[in-house]
């Protein structure tokens, strides 16, 4: 059974799931993208992450082929550029990507960065929405502390229930305010490229270490966000050999010695440091 985290809005959210960038963009990658997203759901990591705009709604229609069949075991989460997010064009980018995801719901809509639409008139689409049961819950992305504060001030933005976020081993500026600024509001903070976009997995360090504890690197940076209470995160992995890899660091304890040769190679902030963004 996946390890979950308790989302305000009700339900929970899985730990660890797959993310989706850089797929449904080339026909002769679909087998294997197919593929690596069902060997991901089997192997426990249960949410799939995409967008409209990964491949320009071909992430999506990927992930659909994935699923079909097996809707209700995964927790699925879109997101909507910020130009569509009037209160009426998230309702309508939203019916587009259940379209192409051939399901009725998703367990999650996050608004993918902030743009020049005021949060209110997001905020209410996504409420309309929630309202319909198109989404059991929304959130945000991309948003460091000032926009998550405003946004806790807009009608109806208490029911925030994510916030998707750049953070790794080698990206910790957010530990210094954001995060737990997410966490006195209990919202669930969703680390993406937490592999550094693969290049984390080539430091020195990182792989020394792996291999004295008889892991692989990815697995140890995977481990590494999990034990972090009220964070999920969503590697991106193609390739069998790394879905299985991720998929694996869910039995990766870190001992206390390694956790804190860790914090040595890869310290906390030590001041306010601006949100990361891709
Ligand atoms: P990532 O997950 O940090 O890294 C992905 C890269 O790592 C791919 O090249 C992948 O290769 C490789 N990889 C995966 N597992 C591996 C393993 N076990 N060993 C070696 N290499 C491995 O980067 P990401 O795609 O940027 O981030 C993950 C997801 O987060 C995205 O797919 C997307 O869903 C989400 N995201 C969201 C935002 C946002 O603005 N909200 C921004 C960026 C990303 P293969 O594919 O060849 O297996």
């Amino acid at each position: 059974m996946s390890r979950a985290i308790a989302l305000r809005s009700g339900g929970s959210m899985p730990v660890l799931g797959l993310g989706t960038w850089e797929m449904g963009e080339r026909a002769t990658r679909r087998a294997g993208e197919i593929a690596a997203l069902r060997l991901a759901v089997e192997l426990g990591m249960v949410m799939i992450d995409t967008a409209e705009m990964y491949g320009e709604g071909g992430a999506e229609e990927v992930v659909g082929e994935a699923v079909a069949g097996s809707r209700d075991k995964v927790f699925l989460v879109s997101k909507v550029y910020p130009h569509n997010a009037t209160r009426r064009g998230v309702v309508a980018a939203c019916k587009r990507s259940l379209k192409r995801l051939g399901t009725d719901y998703l367990d999650l809509y996050l608004l993918h960065w902030r743009g020049s639409v005021p949060l209110a008139q997001t905020v209410a689409g996504f409420e309309e929405l929630r309202s319909g049961g198109q989404i059991r819950a929304w959130g945000v992305s991309n948003f460091d502390s000032s926009d998550v504060e405003e946004l806790l001030t807009t009608p109806g933005g208490k029911h925030c229930a994510a916030n998707q976020i750049l953070y790794h081993l080698a990206s910790r500026g957010v530990e210094w305010d954001l995060l737990p600024l997410c966490r006195r509001h209990r919202i669930a903070v969703m680390a993406y490229s937490p592999l550094g976009r693969g290049r984390l997995l080539r430091h020195r360090q990182l792989k020394d270490l792996a291999q004295r504890v008889g892991a692989t690197p990815a697995q140890l940076a995977l481990a590494w966000l999990l034990a972090r209470p009220g964070v999920a995160s969503i590697p991106k992995a193609a390739d069998s050999a790394h879905v299985r890899e991720c998929a694996a660091s869910q039995e990766l304890v870190l001992s206390g010695p390694v956790m804190a040769e860790l914090e040595q190679g890869y310290p906390p902030p030590s001041g306010p440091t601006p949100l990361e963004i891709i």
